[in-house]
């Protein structure tokens, strides 16, 4: 059969995917999307983003932890929630997404094919069973995103040993959980599983958590997760572990400093590794990183001019939210569309962990290193009347701002709402407002935009010599 031809070919259908392919055909153009897995949606529905942060939610309301504060209400749910509670709502949302984006890519008049792709030469792709066919197309989108990272010492079983696609399988509740990797994905797992009431431990290579924060912020998440007796190992690297046969007794996790964890449960997040493995990428000449990415240039073409590449395939930052945009920004490129050509400079990181954290712009060490004079204001959540209203007990929101300027050049929240919160503080560091045109806002009263506020005339006052304690 003569292969089927289009304008542009999309390789996968998670967030990067999904947002090229439909913008592409909102322009008018003829798209053929091929998804290998039987769901829509890639990591960000099926095995991260969505499942993860649902699981959040549904472990604070578990918990009974969101009414805590208020009404000094611990319903403890935890104990007698099954697993299939705890389950419930993610595969609810899981299948309820992954609907969407087939409603919507049908709605755009985009053939899906389902079916692993790879190259045949520079215009051809071949889809595996069941679609079995070879498609053409002037343009591709490598869109196929990443996998978690296997080193050979870690048993993954899916049962007892999980990464982070299979800890959303588990088919009983752990009392207790040893997470490996203090990233986003392990300090959101570990924060969750205890949050739902599991004893967690958990084990870093390096001397703190999310080494990429403020520290400020890490402190009081280090700070709330000792307090919910969650067990931290620093500077630690696991070198092998115990998996007994009988499923009652431990696994014996050993460290290389010797010591041994006892956990029920074994989770690695510990990095992911980009998706290319079957794409035949040698037969167009795309070579691949140290971690499987595909490097790209600004507008996301890689080495072959008409083959572009965006989302996890091509590393940093990872996430669903630029992955979107990085779809939308390559077919603007492919078709002219001169709609989004750039990505904004800067843009906000959401960790869903309990409590949330969000920041966008520079950390004070980031800032400390471009030898530049500044100043930072703090605002404590518990200070705020819609702080006290709600029972805040921790968090805080902070700003970096340049001295000579007064220009907010970093936002870093932690506390409740953190990722919505800090949409605002994205827009006062991308266009370089100052403190004043931030102390000259109206917001809506109580809310926890005073946060802003608030950590502007902190640092007002730390200029004029005039700091008040906090
Ligand atoms: C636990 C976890 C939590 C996360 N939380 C967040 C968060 O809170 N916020 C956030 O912004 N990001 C989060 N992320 C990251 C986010 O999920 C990813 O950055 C995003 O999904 C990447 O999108 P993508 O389109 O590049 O790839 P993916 O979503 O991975 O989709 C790739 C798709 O391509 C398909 N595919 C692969 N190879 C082929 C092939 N050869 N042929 C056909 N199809 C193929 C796959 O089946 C998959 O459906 C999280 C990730 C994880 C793992």
């Amino acid at each position: 059969m003569e292969p089927k031809q289009y304008e542009l070919i999309v390789i996968g259908s998670g967030p990067s995917g999904e947002k090229a392919a439909v913008k592409a055909a909102y322009f008018g153009h003829k798209v053929a999307l091929v998804e290998q897995a039987p769901m829509f949606g890639g990591a960000e529905v099926v095995t991260g983003t969505l499942p993860s942060k649902t699981l959040k939610e549904t472990a604070l309301f578990l918990s009974g932890k969101q009414e805590k504060g208020l009404f000094s209400i611990e319903r403890d749910l935890s104990r007698k929630a099954s697993i299939e509670d705890f389950m419930y709502r993610k595969n609810l949302i899981m299948n309820s997404e992954a609907t969407s984006i087939g409603v919507n890519l049908q709605r755009h008049g985009i053939d899906v094919y389902q079916g692993t792709a790879s190259f045949e030469d520079l215009h051809t792709i071949n889809v595996s069973a069941p679609a079995n066919c070879s498609l053409i197309a002037d343009f591709i989108l490598i869109a196929t995103g990443s996998y978690p990272y296997h080193p050979s010492n870690i048993p993954f079983d899916g049962v007892r040993v999980h990464d982070s696609d299979t800890i959303l399988q588990i088919k009983h509740f752990p009392k207790s959980l040893c997470v490996v990797g203090a990233g986003v994905i392990g300090c959101e797992y570990a924060t969750i599983f205890s949050t739902a009431g599991c004893k967690v431990l958990l084990v870093n290579d390096k001397s703190s958590i999310l080494t990429f924060v403020d520290k400020e912020v890490t402190q009081e998440l280090l700070t709330d997760m000792k307090e919910n007796g969650i067990e931290t190992f620093f500077n630690e690297k696991v070198s092998s572990i115990d998996v007994p046969t009988n499923d009652k007794e431990p696994l014996r996790i050993h460290l290389e400093s010797k010591k041994v964890i006892e956990a029920d449960m074994f989770l690695l997040a510990a990095g992911r590794s980009g998706n290319v493995h079957s794409l035949n990428l040698d037969k167009v000449g795309i070579p691949v990183g140290p971690r499987e990415q595909i490097f790209v240039n600004d507008e996301f073409r890689t080495k072959v001019p008409h083959i572009f590449a965006v989302g996890d395939a091509i590393g940093f930052p990872a996430l669903a939210s630029t992955s979107m945009e990085q779809g939308r920004i390559a077919v603007a490129y492919m078709f002219h569309t001169r709609d989004l050509e750039h990505h904004p400079l800067f843009f906000p990181y959401g960790i869903y962990t309990i409590p949330e954290i969000s920041m966008v712009g520079l950390t004070v060490e980031e800032i400390e290193k471009k030898d530049v004079p500044f100043v930072t204001g703090k605002a404590r959540y518990a200070d705020m009347p819609r702080g006290k209203i709600m029972g805040a007990k921790r968090g805080f929101l902070k700003l970096v701002v340049t001295r000579e300027d007064l220009a907010i050049r970093g936002v870093h929240i932690i506390g409740n709402i953190a990722t919505e919160l800090i949409h605002y503080g994205s827009h006062l560091v991308e266009d370089k407002k100052d403190l004043y045109f931030l102390i000259s806002q109206v917001f809506n009263y109580p809310t926890f935009h005073d946060l802003y506020k608030y950590a502007a005339y902190d640092a007002l006052s730390t200029i004029a010599g005039r700091k008040l304690k906090l």
